[in-house]
């Protein structure tokens, strides 16, 4: 029997990456663009994994589908862990990437390297077609370079250097499979399939 999961993003690019990650057989994914239109919630919780569930409770009870919610963002320690749940808008605009990264890099000036340490988090929750919550969560730690390098990935990537890498080199720098396999988003979603298969 086909299970069809709700994705609580409008986003095609995150529904691809789902579609790899849980390729349980059988499940069937879908984004709200193809669920009837409801008003999506506030994400008003002051932890990604708090807003994960927030947008994923919200999916399950407007469709009755399960339903899967990911939230992410940057954890800078110097910053006394901001932007965390505003990284999408730290600057004030929505989305607004360079700006963001320049907040984040005028509020180091002066910080010295071992102290620039940060780290991406992802959360995800997982809501099965009975009520049963399932939540993971996934990180890369890293340090905040002194300006951005390179022009792959997006948001904060340019000027993120995995320790990984030896923050030789941004997430940027590196191919989608490379950030993948060591990515906040790809940890969460490699914790979250081990979890599911022991549903
Ligand atoms: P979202 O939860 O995926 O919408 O991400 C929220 C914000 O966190 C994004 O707008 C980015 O600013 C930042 N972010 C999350 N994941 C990444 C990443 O993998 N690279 C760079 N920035 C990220």
């Amino acid at each position: 029997m086909t299970k069809r999961v709700v994705i609580a993003t409008n986003n095609a690019h995150k529904l691809a990456e789902i579609r790899t990650a849980l390729d349980f057989e059988g499940w069937e994914f879908c984004t709200l663009s193809e669920v009837e239109p409801y008003q999506e919630p506030e994400e008003d919780a002051d932890t990604f994994a708090g807003n994960a569930y927030i947008k994923a409770k919200a999916a399950h009870e407007h469709t009755g589908l399960a339903a899967l919610a990911d939230d992410s963002g940057l954890v800078v320690d110097a910053l006394g862990g901001r932007p965390g749940v505003y990284s999408a808008r730290y600057c004030g605009v929505h989305g607004d990437d360079e700006g963001n990264n320049a907040k984040v890099l005028a509020e180091l000036d002066g910080v010295a390297d071992p102290e620039r340490t940060a780290r991406f988090a992802c959360a995800l929750c997982f809501i099965d077609d009975d009520g049963t919550r399932v939540d993971a969560e996934g990180f890369i730690e890293g340090r905040i370079g002194h300006g951005l390098m390179g022009d792959g990935g997006f948001g904060y990537d340019p000027m993120f250097l995995p320790d990984a890498f030896g923050w030789s080199k941004s997430l940027a720098q590196v191919t989608q499979a490379e950030k993948n396999a060591i990515s906040h988003r790809g940890n969460a979603r490699r914790a979250l399939k081990d979890k599911l298969k022991n549903l």
